[in-house]
C-alpha cells in the first residue's frame, strides 16, 4: 500500500470502530541515527534523520472526558478517563498513546477540561528493529492532539512530552533523540541535535544528488533482553564523569583521555572513550557533510562501529558481520545503529551496488548459519505532519 492509501485506509478504519468520521489523520515516520550513539544521555551530539517508515494516527475529538485507542497491531480498544489518568494504570501498547494525553497534562494541559478523543492507529514502521516505532507512535499522537486541543506547543517541546510519555508511562530509560527526529526531521536531511541545549539544526545530507542510498540490515538479534546492558554502559558513563569530575561526559574532550586512562579501570575508560570519540565524530559528520558531501563520511561511520565494537562493547556477532560483508560488497561505510545487543546496521551505499550489498550480506548470514536478516533501504523524509 502507498502511504497515501494507508492514511485513507486508517480513516476508513476509524469511521467503522468508532461509527464516525475522524477530524483528521496525522503521521510521524521512525528514525535512523546516522551517527551519535549512546551520547543523548551523556549530553551530547546525534545525527539521526527520519524515515520513508511511518505511523498514522486518524483522530476525532469527543464530547465527554474519554479516551479510547485501537490500533491495526492489536485486538483490543483501551478506555480511560482523562481526568483520572496516570503512568501506572497505563500498560501495554496504548500506553505509547495514551501517555501522550498524560505527559501533555504533566506539561500544564488541563486534562479534565479537555475534550476526551478516540485515535485509530495504522503503521508501517517495524516495530523492534530499532527503528523507532514507538517515538512514530507518540510523535503521530503528540501532534494530532496538539492541533486539536488547540495547544500551541513547540515542536521541541513535544518531543520531551514523548519522552516523557516513554520514560514514565511506557518505563523506557530513553533519551530526546528519537522523537527530536520525528518531530523535526526533513527531506533529504539529518537533525543535527544538542542534547544538553536541546537545540536542532537540519543538515542536508546529498544522498540523492551522490547516488547513494542507506540500506538497513536487521539482524533480528532481539533487543529486548538488553535492558541490563544499557543501565550497565549508562552506569559506567556516570562513573567516569564522576572520576573526572564533571556533570556529563559532554565535558571531556579528546585531549582529557589521557588523563582519564590514569584515574579509571580500563573497562571505564574505554566505555568514557567512546562517548568522547563519538561526540567527536558526529561533529566531523556534520562538518563533512557541509564541506565535502557525503561520499566522505564512510571512514567515520566505520571508525563508529569500531568503537562500539571495542570500547563500549555492545555489538554482537550479527552487526559485525553485516558491517564487513556490506562494506566488502562496496558499502562505503557501516555501523551498527540504535542501543545495541541487536537490531539493525546501516551501510552507506551507492544505489548501483544495493542489490550486491543486500545478497553478499544475506549469503554471509546463510554461511554463518545465522537467521536470514531482512535488508531494506530507506530515504530521509519529513518529520511529522498532517496528512488528512
Ligand atoms: P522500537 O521503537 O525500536 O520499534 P520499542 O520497543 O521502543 O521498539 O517500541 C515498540 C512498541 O511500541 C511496540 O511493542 C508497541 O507496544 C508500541 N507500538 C509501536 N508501533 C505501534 C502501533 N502501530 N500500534 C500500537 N503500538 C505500537
Ligand atoms: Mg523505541
Amino acid at each position: 500500500m502507498t502511504h497515501d492509501d494507508i492514511a485513507a485506509q486508517a480513516a476508513a478504519d476509524f469511521r467503522s470502530q468508532f461509527g464516525r468520521a475522524a477530524d483528521g489523520v496525522w503521521s510521524a515516520p521512525g528514525r535512523v541515527n546516522l551517527i551519535g550513539e549512546h551520547t543523548d544521555y551523556n549530553e551530547g551530539f546525534v545525527l539521526p534523520f527520519a524515515i520513508d517508515r511511518r505511523t498514522w494516527a486518524a483522530v476525532g475529538l469527543r464530547d465527554d472526558n474519554t479516551a479510547r485507542v485501537t490500533s491495526t497491531f492489536s485486538d483490543d480498544e483501551v478506555e480511560i478517563g482523562l481526568s483520572t489518568v496516570g503512568p501506572e494504570q497505563l500498560e501495554g501498547w496504548s500506553a505509547y498513546p495514551l501517555g501522550i494525553a498524560w505527559a501533555l497534562g504533566q506539561n500544564g494541559v488541563e486534562l479534565a477540561e479537555q475534550h476526551g478523543f478516540d485515535a485509530h492507529i495504522a503503521s508501517d514502521v517495524p516495530v523492534g528493529a530499532g527503528l523507532s516505532s514507538s517515538a512514530a507512535i507518540e510523535c503521530a499522537v503528540a501532534i494530532a492532539l496538539d492541533e486539536r486541543w488547540q495547544l500551541g506547543i513547540d515542536r521541541p517541546t513535544l518531543a520531551r512530552v514523548g519522552q516523557l510519555a516513554e520514560n514514565e508511562a511506557v518505563g523506557a530509560p530513553t533519551g530526546i533523540m528519537d522523537q527530536s527526529a520525528s518531530l523535526l526531521g526533513r527531506r533529504d536531511s539529518a537533525v543535527f541535535l544538542d542534547c544538553r541545549s536541546l537545540r536542532s539544526e537540519i543538515v542536508d545530507l546529498g544522498f540523492a544528488a551522490a547516488g547513494l542510498a542507506i540500506v538497513i540490515i536487521d539482524t533480528k538479534v532481539s533487543h529486548s533482553h538488553a535492558t541490563g546492558g544499557y543501565a550497565a554502559r549508562r552506569a559506567s558513563c556516570e562513573a567516569g564523569a564522576a572520576a573526572l569530575g564533571v556533570e556529563s561526559l559532554r565535558d571531556v574532550g579528546v585531549a582529557d583521555l589521557d588523563r582519564a586512562r590514569e584515574i579509571m579501570d580500563d573497562e571505564t575508560f574505554r566505555r568514557v572513550r567512546h562517548v568522547v570519540t563519538e561526540n567527536a565524530r558526529v561533529l566531523a559528520t556534520v562538518r563533512t557533510l557541509r564541506e565535502s558531501g557525503p561520499l566522505a563520511i564512510g571512514e567515520i561511520l566505520d571508525a563508529s562501529h569500531v568503537s562500539m565494537r571495542d570500547d563500549f562493547e555492545i555489538s554482537v556477532a550479527e552487526l559485525d558481520l553485516a558491517v564487513v560483508a556490506a562494506r566488502e560488497a562496496g558499502a562505503i561505510g557501516a555501523r551498527m545503529t540504535g542501543g545495541g545487543f541487536g537490531g539493525a546496521a546501516i551501510a552507506l551505499t551507492p544505489l548501483a551496488l544495493i542489490d550486491e550489498v543486500t545478497a553478499r550480506v544475506g549469503e554471509a548470514f546463510a554461511q554463518a548459519g545465522y537467521t536470514a536478516p531482512e535488508i531494506f533501504t530507506v530515504t530521509p523524509s519529513d518529520g511529522a505532519k498532517r496528512e488528512l
